[in-house]
């Protein structure tokens, strides 16, 4: 496997830190509304990842957690005069739910910051004992200088850095460019007892927390999320890291590519729809994640009526090929497990590069074209396109595209024999007949 770790700015060859082990921390969502669109990338990208390196024969462990303490939580749920976790827990499921739609594979662990406080504060406490933090006022900052690279994730210079720090710049900072790891807070909203006093934990603390707790070690595989999140937040994980263990949290840093969220408006037939699930409900989910899967990570998607349209067209012809052919074994109990390993490398190859799904999607055009034409020969290789039919299924399992074609029940398999001998007969009016009850119960 290759993949663009952010921080040296290039492919690398992924090397485990234990031998056949993936270790994967994504950042999840701060749960106070639904999922758009956007949100769902990191979820089908790094999911498709997942499940290529399971398909190498690693065992991936993979951690996301969510963002439960927010200040938009607390509003929101003051507005609606609610608990703050009546909002949490119902975007929580909100947010499983997509990926269930999705395909994608629950994470091993999904932890919460509400659940994690005690690790929090004890992880604050070391920092400022070691003198990466400090109090002041009931606020704990971090302290950019105690790191030598600070800046060096996101490859941006600390000079200019500060300048763009010191317009909001805060008295009590030592450094326009430290952080808030712990808010003293007043407010009525949720609030746990510190050292420090009363308050709530800033975001970028939870992450490196939760890695720790969840991984049971200070240095993961993969760290991965959106660009958008490169700076602050990656940055500032990473250097809470290196100031107490001297290393970096991650070997690689991979960030999946934003949505043109303006594409989104720009198409028509979807007019202001921009929710996961609303696409989902729209498109099928299919669809969405062929939508998400089919664009390379590294790039921008738009999201427009023409793109839409080439994913509902391309589905459509991957389906059409597999539940010929499905009905065709199914007819002729052709059916076996045998897969084409030599196929499958072919599609893994690219896949292992940077994950490069437009060229996993080109081979599964090429087997595609391949069952259609297998389908056509006289005498049919039943076995040939068993495996084929298998292969495929097999490489749209990786990319997260499930379909769900059903054996045909005796009556069905008759209706079927008819239509094939009123045609035989030229009996076309029967024949038209039955091929429209074939149609009606989507066997044709
Ligand atoms: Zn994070």
């Amino acid at each position: 496997m290759k993949l663009f770790n952010t921080r040296s700015n290039q492919l690398e060859t992924f090397v485990p830190l234990k031998e056949n082990e993936v270790s994967l921390y994504l950042c999840g969502p701060t749960v106070y509304n639904h999922a758009h669109i956007g949100n769902a990338r990191p979820i089908v990208i790094f999911d498709t990842l997942k499940k290529v390196f399971e398909a190498l024969g690693y065992t991936v462990h993979y951690v996301s957690n969510f963002t439960d303490v927010d200040d938009r939580i607390i509003a929101l749920a003051k507005e609606e005069n609610k608990k703050e976790t009546d909002i949490t827990d119902f975007y929580i499921d909100a947010y499983n739910q997509i990926r269930t739609d999705l395909n994608a594979d629950q994470p091993d662990s999904t932890p919460q910051v509400t659940q994690t406080i005690p690790e929090i504060i004890e992880f604050i406490s070391e920092l400022i004992k070691s003198e990466a933090a400090y109090e002041k006022d009931g606020n704990v900052y971090f302290r950019v200088d105690s790191v030598k690279d600070y800046g060096s994730l996101s490859h941006q210079v600390l000079e200019d850095l500060q300048v763009g720090a010191r317009i909001s710049e805060n008295v009590d900072k030592e450094n326009p460019l430290d952080f808030l790891l712990w808010k003293d807070t007043d407010d009525d909203g949720i609030k746990w007892q510190s050292p420090w006093g009363l308050g709530r934990p800033g975001w970028h603390t939870e992450c490196v927390v939760m890695i720790h707790q969840e991984f049971k070690q200070h240095k993961i595989d993969i760290h991965g999320g959106g660009v958008d999140l490169r700076f602050p937040h990656h940055e500032n994980e990473a250097a809470q890291n290196c100031a107490l263990h001297n290393h970096d949290l991650a070997n690689y840093w991979v960030h999946n590519a934003m949505i043109n969220l303006d594409g989104v408006k720009m198409s028509k037939s979807l007019g202001n729809v921009h929710l996961a699930k609303d696409l989902i409900e729209v498109l099928g989910s299919n669809v969405v994640r062929w939508l998400l899967v089919s664009n390379h990570y590294r790039q921008l998607i738009n999201i427009t009526d023409e793109t839409i349209e080439q994913s509902k067209t391309e589905i459509n012809r991957i389906e059409t090929a597999l539940k010929q052919t499905h009905l065709q074994l199914d007819l002729n109990d052709a059916f076996n497990d045998g897969l084409n390993e030599s196929m499958l490398e072919k599609f893994l190859e690219p896949m292992q590069d940077d994950l490069n799904t437009p060229n996993g999607v080109a081979v599964i055009f090429e087997e595609i074209k391949q069952l259609n034409q297998l389908l056509r020969q006289r005498d049919k290789d039943y076995d040939k396109i068993s495996e084929t039919y298998r292969t495929v299924l097999r490489m749209l399992e990786i990319m997260g595209i499930e379909f769900n074609f059903e054996r045909l029940t005796s009556k069905q398999r008759d209706l079927y024999n008819q239509w094939n001998k009123a045609k035989s007969d030229k009996n076309f009016e029967l024949a038209d007949q039955l091929r429209a009850k074939l149609i009606e119960l989507g066997i044709l």
